[in-house]
């Protein structure tokens, strides 16, 4: 699944090629793939709108649009959003934005569980918890996050109502790089140690971000290209093969029903 820096990367091309363009026509492949919380029909309600601007919250990729309304979009497991000069050929197109200028917007998704919405206002952000790369994510707002979390560190870190936008890539990789084991108890971590897990967690975000994201499955950026960052993973993925750090083979657990990466020579 995209995760923060995925979603970001999508977010930062979006950004550069429809910020301002306006849509002329929507074609619904797949309606189970949209939902509108407006009345009246996506598809009209979407024609002749221009989009204002692409952001990202959390791993939703939401543009606002000129009229004040919002399209967001959730890529879930294997959706992706194509920016492209000719409709392409694509079983799993499921909704297509032509521009008036010329150009379409494909939401591509084979598994067809991600989303593209309309909706009126923020309402549907309701719940995410803190962004980790705003200034405001600080190490001891981390710390008053999980003060008193008995679950286990790597749960709380997937926990979108904790901190919006690490999946499980980013969790192991944060943690292998903070040498914290990903089964401890969130509370029982020191001060210092939370402080070494959130410098790890921007620092592993910030660098995926730069490499244009983790390529391990379907996720593609805007333009089609894949990221880069699946090269510098550490641990996740590497069960067998020997820790980067200590040369301990990493080991693959079980931890809130998600395979876990870690190196249980270098995590405690
Ligand atoms: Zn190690």
């Amino acid at each position: 699944m995209p995760e923060l820096p995925e979603v970001e990367t999508i977010v930062r091309g979006l950004a550069r090629t429809v910020t301002g363009r306006r849509i002329a026509e929507v074609r619904v492949e797949t309606p189970r793939s949209v939902v509108n919380d407006l009345p009246g029909d996506f598809t009209e309600l979407l024609r002749d709108e221009a989009i204002a601007e692409v952001r990202r919250r959390a791993k939703f990729i939401v543009m606002p649009l000129a009229s004040g309304r919002t399209l967001t979009v959730h890529l879930r497991m294997t959706g992706r959003l194509i920016v492209e000069r000719a409709p392409a050929e694509d079983p799993y197109a499921r909704v297509r934005l032509r521009f008036r200028d010329g150009g379409w917007l494909r939401f591509s998704d084979m598994r067809k569980f991600g989303r593209m919405r309309l909706t009126a206002n923020g309402q549907w952000a309701a719940g995410l918890g803190d962004e980790p790369l705003e200034l405001s994510f600080t190490p001891r707002r981390l710390a008053n996050l999980l003060a008193g979390r008995r679950g286990p560190i790597k749960s709380l870190l997937l926990d979108q109502r904790v901190v919006a936008g690490v999946g499980n890539i980013y969790a192991c990789e944060a943690l292998f790089q903070a040498g914290i084991h990903p089964a401890r108890r969130a509370g029982s971590l020191s001060r210092v140690r939370v402080e070494r897990l959130h410098s790890a967690l921007i620092r592993v975000l910030e660098e995926a971000i730069a490499k244009g994201g983790t390529s391990v499955e379907h996720y593609v950026d805007a333009e089609g290209l894949e990221g880069g960052f699946q090269n510098n993973l550490a641990v996740y993925g590497r069960e067998g093969l020997s820790c980067l750090r200590c040369h301990a083979p990493v080991k693959r657990v079980t931890i809130g029903q998600r395979g876990t990466f870690y190196c249980p020579r270098c995590q405690r």
